[in-house]
């Protein structure tokens, strides 16, 4: 939490100015401004305690919805609780966004919110964490199944490391989130294998593991949306982008609409530099969902979310950038 400390100190954050902003994103972005409220501007003040106590989260996410709903539209879809699996993510961070997602459509009057339904989480301690983070956010709710082999899940060996048994999974998800293994793609990674992994059944970094186990699952509970993450280097690095593209291709081969995202963290005012790549899916035809043109959707999204960059457009050449 070293950027913590470190923002910590230097409260309030200091942003440049909108007008210099506009200034430097260029003629496309202005046109964007007139429409919509910078992220930067609608978050501001920003204290560092605003990282440590949700209040920078809640604004993120309210902003996100408000923007959301002025620039598509309230969404045309039935209500209620969106039963989520989130999968391989380390922390159960996606349990904190989707709780805050779900607080800020409340606000706008939206009868829609997410709960998730298990976690699936190799490591024992990041485990523990899950669980534990699930205890703290719902002290009312038991904690849900968290499962411990992403492999397993749709197998007679599947384990819930909660209860201790081989419970039983959702026969149909609404959504899942993941941030499968990049360790067979990750800049970082000491003993990544220099070709493509996808098309094999394990991969040292398990990647091509998490992407198979994932497609199994997908398989089993045909989920309405997918939200992924993983390194940028599985959308940038030409000797990883061929298995980006054959996942891309066996979830489009199941019925999905996919939109690849790069981008930064920092470019949304949040402190650190983190570049990351954003797969989403959306299932066609949704069951929830009614989407009448998917690439004049998935335009609107990518126009949505390059409004919201604080940095200029142009100025990064992955960022943000999509596929
Ligand atoms: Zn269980």
């Amino acid at each position: 939490m070293s950027w913590l400390k470190k923002y910590a100190k230097q409260e309030p954050l200091s942003l440049p100015a909108a007008p210099a902003i506009a200034a430097q994103t260029g003629r496309a972005a202005r046109i964007l401004g007139r429409r919509h409220t910078p992220l930067h501007a609608a978050t501001r003040p920003i204290r560092g305690s605003d990282f440590h106590n949700g209040a920078f989260l809640r604004k993120f996410t309210e902003h996100t919805v408000t923007e959301s709903i002025t620039f598509l539209g309230k969404p045309k879809c039935c209500s209620g609780v969106m039963q989520v699996a989130s999968v391989c993510t380390g922390s159960a961070n996606d349990c904190l966004a989707l709780d805050a997602l779900s607080a800020a459509m409340k606000r706008e009057g939206l009868d829609l919110g997410f709960e998730i339904c298990f976690n699936c989480e190799l490591r024992a301690e990041k485990r523990t964490w899950i669980n534990d983070v699930h205890s703290a956010l719902h002290p009312d709710k038991p904690v849900p199944c968290n499962f411990t082999d992403i492999n397993e899940l749709t197998t007679s060996a599947r384990l819930c490391s909660v209860h201790g048994k081989r419970c039983r999974l959702p026969s149909a998800l609404d959504g899942i989130t993941g941030g499968l293994s990049c360790k067979d793609y990750a800049r970082c990674s000491s003993n990544k294998p220099s070709g493509f992994v996808y098309q094999q059944a394990s991969s040292p970094g398990r990647s091509a593991d998490c992407m198979h186990g994932l497609l199994a699952l997908v398989d089993s509970t045909h989920p309405e949306w997918l939200l992924l993450e993983n390194t940028d280097q599985l959308a940038v690095n030409a000797s990883h982008t061929p298995d980006l593209d054959l996942f891309m291709h066996d979830l489009s081969s199941r019925g999905y609409e996919i939109k690849v995202f790069v981008l930064e963290s920092s470019d949304f005012v949040l402190p650190q530099a983190r570049v990351r790549c954003y797969i989403t899916a959306v299932l066609r035809p949704g069951r929830m969902f009614s989407i009448a043109d998917y690439q004049s959707y998935f335009k609107h999204v990518e126009e949505l979310v390059e409004s919201q960059v604080v940095r200029p457009w142009s100025s990064r050449n992955t960022c943000p950038r999509s596929r």
